[in-house]
Parts: structure tokens; C-alpha cells; sequence
């Protein structure tokens, strides 16, 4: 027997939703619309409104995040509608070492006036972000934070924000809805570049950004589409066929980096894993989320010696972004933009679906050749 009212797990929901009404003959899955205008008349007008394949993602992510979706361009687009709604000159209060592309579209904001003040502060330590947090129109969370992996005690936060006033953005990016859901502790939006583990598969950008609350959820398709910040059809497409294994790639993904992490830190490694019994994130971690996530960070001692190990792996891609089926790892500083905050020395590895034992395999020849050659 089944029973009706029972909810249905995520893993389910990954599966089920955002599907056509079932009616014999329809297809299965939504089909791509690929038009840019509708019929006059009922429904549809234009396609920088509406499209029936953004509806079918929305539906499903929604309905993991406990809250009504909205899917644009990029995560970075999700970013910036969530960041619209502050105030002009308004304040806002954002992680130190987080995404280093929201920390740029704020240092902008700040620069060209948009925001009054933007004041970054080490989201692990809630005593320095309650200290910050008087007259902000804005609390911007990442958790754990790219590439640091600094857990932030959300609960807490959320809490002492909204005692002030103050809404909260959270965005879960490498957490995925099956691990922390933002909403459900009481932030007013999640962000997800869905670009990565949503989709999955590497293959296409696409942002999400999600409220419980309906004026806000209407408010971010607004921005979207006066912004133009729409996500294409085929991205959209993609993003919800990758959606579908979701809970697969992140139960398989989430068990590998568990592995890594223990045999890096047992080789004596700096390692920075929030499922780490002694990572600083570990106990937060486990209080908030179903998992500890498959981004896995290790501090080499200097960037030469980071970009060896980097370059000595074989298996392993080395590459941007996060959270595709295959393995890849950067050394984040490369990159001018990368805040000051991160180790030049900080490796970020994405951890993938394939076996562990050759992704093991490959890590220690290349940790090995780095000693051999002193
Ligand atoms: C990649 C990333 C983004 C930006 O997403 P895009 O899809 O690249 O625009 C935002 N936040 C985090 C945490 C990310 O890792």
C-alpha cells in the first residue's frame, strides 16, 4: 500500500518531477521549445518570458529546494538578481574567500556606486559577522565557501540577521539541494550555479536562484527578464536530464572525496574537507547538512609545487569549475582574479563519479613524483 500524503523523498523528486502531465501518447520528458515567440493569444507571448522547458527545471528544482525556482543565464545571473534587490547604496555583508565571481560583481557594485559598502568577513566566525552586520541590507552566504570550504553556521546567522531586519541569501552551490537546503533553514534565497552539480555533466551554464516567498520568487523573474538573463533552451534541457541522476552523482561523488580526503590527510597532507572529524567546518557541517559535499581542498607549500602535482596527474583533468561527472582540480590562485584570501599553494579538486581507487592511484603517483624530485 502506498500512502498518498507521504512526501516523497529527493532522490524521487530528482526523478519525477518537473515531468508533462501523464496522457497516453505525450512524451515523457518536456521537449526543448525552441522559439522565440508564441501564437497571440492564450498563454506564452515571447521568449525572453516564458519557456515551457525553464518551467519543467523550475518545477523540479523547486520542489527539492522547498520553494519556487527561477532559472537564468548562469549562476553569476542568479547572483545578480539576488544582488538587485539591495537597495541602491544599500550594504551588504559577504564572505571572505568565497566565489571569487560575486565577490568581483560586488567589488563593481561597490566601485561604481551601486552598493554603499560592502564589508567581507570570515563567514566560519559568527561572533565577527554579528559584529558586522549592523545597518547591512543584505547577509550574502556561501556554504561551505569556494575554495576555502568554510562552513557558516546558518542557522545562527539567519536567526540573528532577520532579528535585525536583514534577509539572507545562501548560495549552496556545492551543496546541491540533497545536502543543505538553505530555505528550509530560513534563508529568503538560495543561489546555485547550476552549471555545476545540477547539470552535472559539464556541458552547459545555467543559474538558479529560488524563495519560499512568492513576491520574491515573482521579483527574481522580473529581474530576469528585464535584465534579459535568460538561460537557453538546450542549457535548460540539459540541466534538468543531468538533474535526474542528481542524487546518484552526489551519493557516488560525496563517498570517493570522503575517501581522498582521510588518504591525503593521512599522507600527512594539509587537507581541507569539512567530513574531516578535524576540519573547523566538520561539526557545523554535520548539524546542517546531509553530507559533507565532493570538493575536496589540499594547501601544497608554495604554487610551484602546487602546479606540479597538478601538471603530474593524468587521469584527473586539470581545469576550471566544479561538479561534473569527471575528476578535475585546479591550483585556484592561477587565476588574477582569485581572492588574496586562498593559499597560493590551495589545490581545488572536484571530485567524480569514476572508481576511487584510479583516481586514488593517480593523486599518489603525482604526490609521489613531487617528493622524488625533493
Ligand atoms: C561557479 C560558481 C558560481 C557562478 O556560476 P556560473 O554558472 O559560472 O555563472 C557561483 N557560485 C559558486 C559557489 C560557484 O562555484
Amino acid at each position: 500500500m502506498t500512502d498518498a500524503t507521504r512526501p516523497l523523498s529527493p532522490s524521487t523528486l530528482a526523478v519525477t518531477a518537473g515531468r508533462p502531465v501523464r496522457v497516453a501518447g505525450a512524451p515523457l520528458n518536456v521537449p526543448p521549445t525552441f522559439t522565440s515567440t508564441y501564437v497571440q493569444g492564450e498563454g506564452a507571448v515571447y521568449g525572453r518570458f516564458d519557456n515551457p522547458g525553464w518551467a519543467a527545471l523550475e518545477d523540479a528544482v523547486g520542489q527539492l529546494e522547498g520553494g519556487r525556482a527561477v532559472a537564468f543565464a548562469s549562476g553569476l545571473a542568479a547572483v545578480a538578481a539576488v544582488l538587485d534587490e539591495v537597495p541602491v547604496g544599500g550594504t551588504v555583508v559577504a564572505p571572505l574567500g568565497s566565489y571569487s565571481g560575486t565577490l568581483n560583481a560586488l567589488q563593481r557594485g561597490q566601485d561604481g556606486g551601486r552598493f554603499g559598502e560592502v564589508r567581507l568577513v570570515d563567514p566560519a566566525d559568527t561572533a565577527a559577522v554579528l559584529g558586522v552586520l549592523g545597518g547591512a541590507d543584505l547577509l550574502w552566504l556561501e556554504s561551505p565557501t569556494n575554495p576555502l570550504l568554510a562552513v557558516a553556521d546558518l542557522p545562527a546567522l539567519v536567526s540573528a540577521a532577520h532579528h535585525r531586519g536583514i534577509p539572507v541569501a545562501v548560495d549552496a552551490t556545492f551543496c546541491t539541494p540533497l545536502v543543505l537546503q538553505p530555505l528550509a533553514l530560513g534563508a529568503d534565497w538560495v543561489v546555485h550555479s547550476a552549471t555545476k552539480y545540477l547539470a552535472g555533466h559539464s556541458d552547459a551554464l545555467l543559474g538558479i536562484a529560488a524563495s519560499a516567498d512568492p513576491e520574491r520568487a515573482d521579483r527574481l523573474r522580473s529581474t530576469r527578464t528585464a535584465l534579459g538573463a535568460t538561460p537557453g533552451t538546450m542549457e535548460a534541457f540539459l540541466a534538468l536530464r543531468g538533474l535526474r541522476t542528481l542524487h546518484l552523482r552526489v551519493e557516488r561523488s560525496q563517498a570517493n572525496a570522503a575517501v581522498l580526503a582521510e588518504r591525503l590527510s593521512a599522507r600527512g597532507f594539509v587537507v581541507r574537507y569539512p567530513g574531516l572529524v578535524g576540519d573547523p567546518g566538520h561539526v557545523r557541517a554535520k548539524d546542517q547538512m546531509r553530507g559533507f559535499g565532493s570538493i575536496v581542498c589540499v594547501d601544497l607549500p608554495d604554487a610551484e609545487t602546487a602546479e606540479r602535482f597538478v601538471d603530474a596527474c593524468r587521469l584527473w583533468t586539470p581545469a576550471t569549475s566544479l561538479g561534473g561527472v569527471e575528476s578535475t582540480l585546479e591550483r585556484r590562485r592561477r587565476h588574477s582574479g582569485e581572492s588574496l584570501d586562498v593559499p597560493v599553494g590551495l589545490v581545488r579538486l572536484s571530485v567524480g563519479v569514476e572508481d576511487v581507487e584510479d583516481l586514488w592511484a593517480d593523486v599518489d603517483q603525482a604526490l609521489t613524483g613531487l617528493s622524488g624530485r625533493g
